[in-house]
């Protein structure tokens, strides 16, 4: 097994008609076009979409706008500024004020914090938490059984409505803090503004995913053999 990218064969696992896939490229020479590219390049098989995305962000639109406010943020401040701190600078650069914030009930306090950090920057934060509305989960047909406490009134998260509300209200960038996986899916199909996402749910590594790749080679080894889990967990919904 390859222990580096570097090891990896430059063909595509599984032969011609396998999946093309950046993730089996050892030498990523798209990036400085110093080595050699693979047969299964996306580089070389997306020739027209390069062309016609450096046209757009050549361009008066919105992306190439956002695209170069991020290269700016990482110029300018590469390295020194925590992600906080570039979110709050893409906003100012970008000339956003209202900056909406979609937040897990559980990251309540550290919202608190950011929009504080954005009004220190005259920005104007609306925060929407993911109860919004406060549907139980009963009334959606989850069994009373498979709440977490059972018997209790337990909201259901509301991922299109906190899009929606953000939308009425008219926010220009929309931060995700802590969504569950899949409502953040669907807060980021249903929102009109462009989002970005400052913290990322991690029950189990404090919302630090990238740990279980770090340790995939001991304690988190089980992430690499996901048919080992047990079967009733995999089941399709
Ligand atoms: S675009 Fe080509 S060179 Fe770049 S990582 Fe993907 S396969 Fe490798």
């Amino acid at each position: 097994m390859p222990t580096s990218l570097k090891e990896k064969d430059p063909s595509p696992p599984g032969g011609e008609k396998a999946t093309a896939s950046c993730s089996n490229c050892g030498d990523r020479s798209c990036y400085r076009n110093d080595k050699k590219y693979p047969s299964f390049c996306l580089t070389l098989t997306n020739k027209k979409g390069a062309d016609e995305t450096k046209a757009l962000y050549n361009s008066d639109s919105f992306e190439g706008k956002l695209l170069k406010a991020a290269a700016e943020v990482e110029a300018e401040f590469y390295g020194r500024m925590t992600r906080v701190e570039e979110t709050v600078t893409l906003a100012k650069k970008m000339g956003f004020t209202k900056v909406g914030i979609a937040s897990c009930f559980a990251l309540m306090d550290e919202t608190a914090i950011l929009a504080e950090c954005l009004r220190s920057a005259d920005l104007d934060p609306k925060a929407v938490i993911c109860k919004i509305g406060s549907i139980d989960k009963c009334d959606l047909g989850v069994p009373d059984g498979m709440k977490l406490m059972p018997g209790h009134k337990e909201a259901t998260c509301n991922p299109v409505l906190q899009a929606r509300a953000l939308n009425e209200w008219g926010s220009e960038l929309n931060v995700v803090m802590g969504l569950c996986v899949g409502h953040d899916c669907l807060f980021n199909k249903n929102s009109e503004a462009p989002v970005t996402t400052l913290v990322v749910k991690d029950r189990v590594l404090g919302h630090n995913p990238v740990q279980a790749f770090y340790l995939s080679k001991s304690f988190y080894a089980r992430i690499l053999n996901y048919k080992r889990y047990p079967k009733s967990r995999l089941a399709k919904k």
